[in-house]
């Protein structure tokens, strides 16, 4: 089988040292594609020279994730630099979105919307597709995505209800919706739900490397060369062959980078 991982960070502590094993691996099992994405500043560069290095394999999506979204004036006026200087040799802007897990502080939520928002349009005007991280702050993620209308939606490892998956479905845009390691995890009903019940075209195969192992690997690192454990459990929630499965994937992950 061929596929795509979607989204990971190849350029993490944990993987950064062994990327031409992670690289080989992965290959050996069908990967034909790795984007890496973006989360601090200092992300930025390292994801554009495993780019560089492994350019047969490795894309780049920059951007600067919620988890961020305090930090001073300086610190995004070096990643915009960065990011506008490299934005024909990128494929998407992200990971960004909210994140209110940790704090639900107004001041930190607005500015977190600002920053998406910010890099939403940032996107659009070079006509690049979004990758987004949305925790617990799902209706805000939704009311920002309604509003401003990006050109290309993918909310990677999607963790929200059903019914906002509903919603983005009737939105009149292209979303999709990464599936990853939590799909094989025995309590995580609702997107194996959602996927039991879905049409296969609007999700996309993913790791999040070197988080969100599946199963059986839950708990250790993670890497490109297990997307398969997570195509083989869509084909049992969906009784569909595992072939079938990956191609679709496939297709879907070339539409969504825009390489078909
Ligand atoms: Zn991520």
């Amino acid at each position: 089988m061929k596929y795509l991982d979607c989204h990971a960070h190849l350029y993490d502590e944990k993987l950064c040292n062994q990327i031409d094993d992670i690289v080989s691996s992965s290959k050996r099992n069908g990967c034909v594609g790795i984007y890496n994405c973006g989360d601090s500043l200092d992300s930025l560069t390292k994801i554009l020279s495993i780019k560089d290095q492994y350019s047969d394999i490795c894309h780049a999506v920059l951007g600067i994730h919620p988890e961020f979204a305090l930090e001073n004036d300086d610190y995004f006026k070096q990643a915009y630099e960065i990011i506008n200087k490299n934005i024909s040799n990128i494929e998407a802007i992200g990971e960004i979105g909210l994140d209110y897990h940790y704090s639900k502080e107004e001041k930190l939520k607005i500015k977190q919307k600002e920053l998406f928002i910010e890099q939403i349009r940032l996107a659009k005007r070079h006509n690049l597709p979004i990758v987004v991280h949305s925790r617990d702050a799902g209706e805000d993620t939704l009311k920002i995505i309604k509003e401003e209308k990006p050109i290309k939606t993918y909310l990677h490892c999607y963790s929200d209800s059903k019914e906002i998956f509903n919603q983005y479905l009737k939105l009149g845009i292209p979303v999709f919706f990464g599936i990853g390691g939590v799909l094989t995890f025995k309590n995580a009903k609702t997107i194996q739900d959602i996927v039991s019940s879905s049409s296969l075209d609007v999700f996309l195969s993913e790791t999040d490397s070197p988080y969100l192992s599946p199963e059986p690997y839950r708990g250790k690192i993670n890497t490109p060369a297990n997307i398969p454990l997570i195509i083989k459990q869509v084909s049992k929630l969906k009784n569909i062959d595992e072939e079938k499965v990956a191609k679709i994937l496939l297709d879907n992950g070339e539409r969504f980078y825009g390489i078909k």
